[in-house]
């Protein structure tokens, strides 16, 4: 499978991870049997391939070397992600390449909503590398994004999946009133790993971004996931769905971590199977309407069927 995806320049010479390019080699645990994908070679993994390259877009499919891209590409369904190939921030988990971003290009939103046409995408994933230094933190960019889609693909459902917007006033409702379907704000961890894990980002910031969703627009579906096997102690686990379900979340992912290279996160376990089928009846135990829990879950793995069926729980809005 391919997952482990590089460190090396780009084009310009530039290393991919700079913060992370003199940290020590940490160790690679071998993947167990069921970490198992399909590898990217179907006709339909070549067409999404064409559309995102045509429309000169951004996948977080890619950029974050997901293990599901050879599935979800075959069947059309790419996770847009706005706003450049390039973070502002340096999360020890992430792919993503860091340094600081070009300009917004004022085109992107009509390309993305092309591409969800050309895609026939029914339902459709926004997400962002984190931009701390604009302003409105992309907020007014989503808003443009979901304000392209609507316009050229009424029937397409919506889900956003954003950064914390830390310290920018106002982008979370920027990005609520622009009315996505579906408002998507992962954990990524347990609270005690924050410092290792995902520095630059306040756990009670998360949670508070997911509670103000539902403050400005209680019928506002929200979602939010974490990844296991960082070192995370399961009552931590436990402790982090009650949160979530304080601040009203409905639906809860959870998947196990893999290690893009070397120089990121160590995976300190993989969790079996079994393990995430226990933590996905204990979730919904605890009330969230919509769990999905597995060894390769990630937020945008069949997003558009589970928001489907999370939508048929609820009454019409
Ligand atoms: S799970 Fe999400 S990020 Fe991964 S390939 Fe599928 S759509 Fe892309």
């Amino acid at each position: 499978m391919a997952v482990l995806i590089d460190n090396v320049p780009d084009a310009a010479g530039r290393p991919r991870h700079p913060e992370k390019a003199h940290r020590p080699d940490q160790p690679a645990l071998r993947k167990p049997d069921w970490i198992r994908v399909k590898a990217p070679v179907s006709p339909g993994y070549t067409e999404t391939q064409r559309i995102v390259r045509e429309n000169g877009l951004h996948t977080v499919c890619e950029e974050a070397g997901c293990p599901n891209i050879g599935e979800c590409w075959e069947n059309k369904h790419a996770t847009f992600m706005i706003m450049g190939d390039t973070c502002t921030r340096a999360c020890a988990f992430c792919n993503v390449k860091t340094g600081l971003p070009g300009a917004l290009n004022a085109a992107e939103p009509e390309h993305v909503a092309q591409a969800t046409a050309k895609l026939g995408l029914a339902h459709v994933v926004v997400t962002s590398v984190d931009r701390d230094d604009l302003d409105d933190g992309g907020a007014g960019h989503f808003a443009a994004v979901i304000a392209a889609i609507r316009a050229r693909c009424p029937d397409t459902t919506i889900e956003v999946l954003t950064p914390d917007f830390l310290r920018k006033d106002g982008a979370a409702e920027t990005v609520i009133t622009a009315r996505p379907d579906i408002f998507n704000h992962n954990l990524e961890t347990v609270p005690s790993k924050y410092l290792t894990v995902r520095p630059g980002a306040r756990y009670f910031v998360s949670i508070r971004l997911l509670q103000h969703v539902k403050d400005i627009d209680p019928a506002m579906f929200t979602k939010s996931g974490i990844m296991v096997g960082l070192g995370e102690e399961r009552n931590e686990i436990l402790q982090v769905m009650d949160d979530l379900r304080a601040a009203d979340v409905d639906f809860l992912t959870i998947g196990q971590y893999l290690q893009p290279s070397r120089k990121h996160h160590p995976v300190v376990r993989f969790v079996p199977p079994d393990e995430f089928e226990a933590l996905q009846t204990i979730a919904y135990a605890k009330g969230f309407s919509m769990v999905s829990a597995s060894p390769l879950t990630r937020s945008s793995h069949h997003a558009g069927e589970a928001f489907a069926r999370l939508k048929a729980l609820r009454p019409a809005r």
